[in-house]
Parts: structure tokens; C-alpha cells; sequence
């Protein structure tokens, strides 16, 4: 079975198995990072600025995903898949973080150090692309179920 990422891209060392759930996910990249990762629906992104589906705030001692409202559980998926893709992807470890902003949503946030805030508002960025593709194959991997619990007990 081809390993779920290029292991010469530097990435966090968590296994993606085909029919993972997002929970699962979270808690592998939480034990990963070794601090807690609190996942909130922030109203003002969308209010703001549509482009900014969602942001990951690393602050000294937490991580936090804030994302956009939507109605569709398959887009929440998708904006928490995309910032958990620059989780896996070592992007608070990047020096270059001159593209990326702390918008202003954020003013409920400053008392939190930020010491990076990743927004998705610039998809051409290569990081946002990096993070994007990975998204995608994070969202397959997931959807992927080999063995169905029925099937393993009754087949
Ligand atoms: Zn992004």
C-alpha cells in the first residue's frame, strides 16, 4: 500500500489510514504536536472577508482552528482538512511567513501569542497550494472504507 504522503516532503510523523475519521485524525495530529488543538466556528470569517474559510492560530500552548459557518458538513470538512493539511505539513516551522496576515476577525484573540495565523486567502501562495492538495488526499483517504465492519463480521 502506497504510504499516504511523500515521505521526502517533511511532514508530522501521523499515519492517515484509508476510512479515518476526522476525530481520529485530529487526536493523531494533537498527540503528534504534543499540545491540545481546539477546533471553532468563527461567524465573523465569513461576515469579513468570504475568501478566509478558515485559520490556524499556533499560539505558545495550543493550536486552534477557527472556520468559517457553513451548512454543509462537507465544506467544514474541507475548511478544517485544509488548515490540519498545514498541521501535517510543518508550516509554522516555515520562516518565510511574510504572506500571511492576522486578519482582523481576530481582535477577540489578542490576549492569545500568535505566532502564526494562516489564512486561506491566498490559494496561489505555494504553501496554501501544498496545503490544498494535501487536503484533497486527506478527504479521499477518508472516504476510503476497505473493509466495512459488516462485512468483516458477515461476508
Ligand atoms: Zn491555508
Amino acid at each position: 500500500m502506497p504510504h499516504w504522503i511523500n515521505p521526502e516532503v517533511p511532514h508530522l510523523p501521523v499515519e492517515v489510514d484509508e476510512g479515518i475519521t476526522l476525530d481520529e485524525l485530529v487526536t493523531r495530529i494533537q498527540d503528534a504536536r504534543g499540545r491540545p488543538l481546539r477546533i471553532e466556528e468563527l461567524a465573523e470569517l465569513t461576515e469579513n472577508d468570504s475568501a478566509l474559510c478558515g485559520l490556524w492560530l499556533a499560539t505558545d500552548d495550543a493550536d486552534i482552528i477557527l472556520h468559517a459557518p457553513s451548512e454543509s458538513p462537507l465544506h467544514r470538512n474541507q475548511f478544517i482538512l485544509h488548515e490540519l493539511a498545514h498541521m501535517l505539513l510543518l508550516h509554522d516551522r516555515v520562516d518565510d511567513t511574510g504572506g500571511y496576515l492576522t486578519p482582523s476577525v481576530l481582535s477577540g484573540f489578542e490576549n492569545a501569542t500568535i505566532i502564526k495565523a494562516l489564512g486561506r486567502d491566498s490559494i496561489s501562495d505555494e504553501y496554501e497550494f501544498a496545503a490544498e492538495r494535501l487536503a484533497d488526499v486527506l478527504a479521499t483517504r477518508m472516504r476510503r472504507r476497505p473493509v466495512s465492519k459488516f462485512s468483516e463480521i458477515f461476508g
